[in-house]
This record gives C-alpha cells, sequence and structure tokens, in this order.
C-alpha cells in the first residue's frame, strides 16, 4: 500500500465508508502534486500536447472573443489546469499578431499541484502569471477562461438504483481492500431499472454556477473542452488511466489519473441558471475547423515540410470522429452582451 491508500484505509477505519467523490478527489490530488502525467512515456496525452495548433487556435480564439468584448484595456486571461502551460505558451505566441491584446491580458493560472507549477513557470515566466488554488480566486474584471481537460478530473458522485431508489456508490474496506458499497437511500425519485447508475459532479456544477455568474457581472466568456456528454446519464464513466491502460479503480489510489465524462448539459443548465449566455457544445473537430486548423496545418507544412506528416498526423487526431473529433466537445459560457463567438457558428 502507498501512503494515501494507507490514510485512506485508516479514515474510513475510523468513519465509516467514504463517498465515491471524496475517495476520487483524494486520489487526484496527491496524483498530480508530484509529478508530470503528460506524453508518450506517461499516463496520458492532451490535444496541447499533440499539436502546437490547438493553442495557437485558442490563443486567435481569445483574440477575437476579446475584441467582440469592445476590448477592454484590461483582461484577466486565466486558465484551469494548465498542465505543462503549453496550451497557453502556444496561445500567447500566436497573439503576438495582437500586440494590444497581449497589452490587455493579465495572466492567471489556477493549478494545484506544486510539480505543474514549476513546469508552468518554465514555459511561461515571461508572461508573469499569477498562480490560484481555486477559480474563486480570480481577480475581478472581464475574464477570458480556457479549461482544457481540467473538468473531467473533477470528483463526481454516483448513485445506484437498488430495488427502493437510489443509494450514493461509497468506497470502504472489504477482506483489508478497498471496496464499493452502498450508502443508505437518498431523495432522488427518478424512475430507472435496478442497477442503473447516475452520476453527477457536485463540484463541477458549483464552478459552472461560478463561472456563469462571473461572467454575467464582469464580462467575458469561458471555454470549456473536454470529452462527455451532451444528454442524458453517461452511466458509470469513471476511469482510472495509468501508462495509457485502464487501472482499477479502487488499487493504488494516487498511482493513475482518475477521470469522469463530463456532463455538458449540467455544466450549461447551471451556468444559464447564474445568468450567462451558452453556446455549444460543439464537437472538437467542428470547432478546430471552424476556428481555421485546415488552413493552419497547410501553413505550417509550407513552412517546415520535413514536419509536414508530424503535421498531418496532429491535425487527424484532434479532429479525426474516431481519434478526439466527436468525443470531446467545447462549450462557451459568455456574458449574454458578447455578441458572437468564433468557432459557434
Ligand atoms: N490543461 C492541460 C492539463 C490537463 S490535466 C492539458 O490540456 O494538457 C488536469 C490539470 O488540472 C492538471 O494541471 C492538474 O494538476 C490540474 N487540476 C486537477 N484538479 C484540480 C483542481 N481541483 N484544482 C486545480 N487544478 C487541478
Amino acid at each position: 500500500m502507498n501512503d494515501l491508500a494507507d490514510r485512506l484505509a485508516r479514515r474510513i477505519g475510523e468513519q465509516g465508508p467514504i463517498s465515491l467523490a471524496d475517495y476520487m478527489a483524494a486520489a487526484s490530488a496527491h496524483y498530480y502534486a508530484r509529478r508530470d502525467p503528460f506524453g508518450a512515456r506517461g499516463d496520458f496525452v492532451t490535444a496541447p500536447e499533440i499539436s502546437q495548433m490547438f493553442g495557437e487556435l485558442i490563443g486567435l480564439w481569445c483574440i477575437e472573443t476579446w475584441r467582440a468584448m469592445n476590448a477592454p484595456p484590461r483582461v484577466v486571461l486565466a486558465e484551469l489546469g494548465p498542465g505543462r502551460g503549453t496550451l497557453m505558451r502556444d496561445a500567447l505566441r500566436a497573439a503576438r499578431l495582437a500586440p494590444d491584446f497581449l497589452a490587455a491580458a493579465e495572466l492567471h493560472l489556477v493549478e494545484t499541484s506544486a510539480a505543474l507549477r514549476e513546469k508552468q513557470r518554465d514555459v511561461l515566466a515571461v508572461h508573469r502569471p499569477v498562480w490560484h488554488e481555486r477559480a474563486e480566486e480570480l481577480p475581478d474584471g472581464p475574464l477570458l477562461l480556457v479549461a482544457n481537460e481540467f473538468f473531467d478530473a473533477l470528483p463526481v458522485q454516483q448513485y445506484v438504483r437498488g430495488e427502493n431508489g437510489w443509494r450514493e456508490r461509497r468506497v470502504g474496506i472489504a477482506h483489508g481492500q478497498f471496496a464499493f458499497e452502498l450508502g443508505d437511500p437518498c431523495a432522488e425519485t427518478m424512475e430507472a431499472s435496478p442497477g442503473a447508475i447516475r452520476e453527477h459532479s457536485a463540484e463541477a456544477a458549483a464552478l459552472a454556477a461560478w463561472l456563469g455568474g462571473r461572467v454575467a457581472r464582469q464580462g467575458g466568456a469561458a471555454l470549456i473542452v473536454d470529452y462527455g456528454y451532451t444528454q442524458g446519464s453517461g452511466g458509470d464513466t469513471v476511469q482510472a488511466l495509468k501508462a495509457h491502460r485502464r487501472h482499477d479503480l479502487l488499487r493504488d489510489p494516487g498511482e493513475a489519473d482518475v477521470t469522469a465524462h463530463v456532463d455538458f448539459a449540467a455544466l450549461a443548465q447551471e451556468a444559464a441558471k447564474a445568468g450567462a449566455r451558452i453556446l455549444g457544445p460543439v464537437e472538437q473537430g467542428m470547432f478546430l475547423h471552424r476556428l481555421g486548423i485546415a488552413a493552419r496545418a497547410a501553413k505550417l507544412m509550407e513552412a517546415s515540410p520535413a514536419q509536414a506528416s508530424t503535421i498531418a498526423v496532429g491535425l487527424r487526431r484532434l479532429t479525426d470522429p474516431d481519434a478526439m473529433g466527436t468525443l470531446f466537445k467545447a462549450l462557451a459560457i459568455a456574458d449574454p452582451a458578447v455578441p458572437m463567438l468564433a468557432g459557434f457558428a
């Protein structure tokens, strides 16, 4: 057992079973705190690590959105969970086209991992970023916020339909191992057949509500890109990934990346209730094509013919339906006063 497993086992011994969400939050914090999990030798690969085009196009999206906001002289440019800082580095390089935007942008990064903050400092130092533990700590003012593969890392609650209603799924200990068990029946009345599983992320919902209220009151927009579903419930979508393979969620907590599919309808609903306008979700492939990824790829290939096949592979992985093109989606949460946002037709 690792030290997190010891700590969780002791906690369960003292307090009884904990919710799946609490287990996931502890595993995730431990996982990210001390490592760089990205890339072929890591546990998973994200869009900005596949191709520079991803961050560049998001940089152009930020410039266009800032202009649609009537180009405020100061804008809080924020990213949630910047990983290695690659997306923001590429976005800000592309933004050299718009020195007025660069002069207005004040960079803020929301990151809990000390190891990844170090990486972000390495690549973003010239832009003098300010770090925060939570989105709610961002300074006031018009906001442009980006979150790629951030929401999937937030903990989810799961509810399992039994003979007599829904019960929350918990993690306890049986025969010296972590094991799922069910909590007391809860108030939820939705009809479903026994064994059905529903997921809900209270943390993601609260963050979407906060973002919606924030942009509605202070201006701006948030762009959320992630993998997930747009209607219904995806059933049990929680998975642990280590070295690009599925890993047992209940074994070695904190040693694998734990994620859940994002419930885009829930995010949209919370943000809309808080006063924001919702655009999308649109599939990532469609979104990137509307932002001009094909032209960008052609230009890069022309500039570096030796890289042509790598660029073509990147384009395919980001946009093809059988790669990231349809599973991943983009959702915008915007101030209703912002007339139109690029990529959302
Ligand atoms: N956006 C990056 C990294 C995605 S991985 C990319 O696309 O490559 C998830 C990121 O979110 C990591 O940087 C991780 O440390 C951070 N993170 C996860 N949970 C977090 C939380 N609750 N608060 C702040 N950051 C978190």
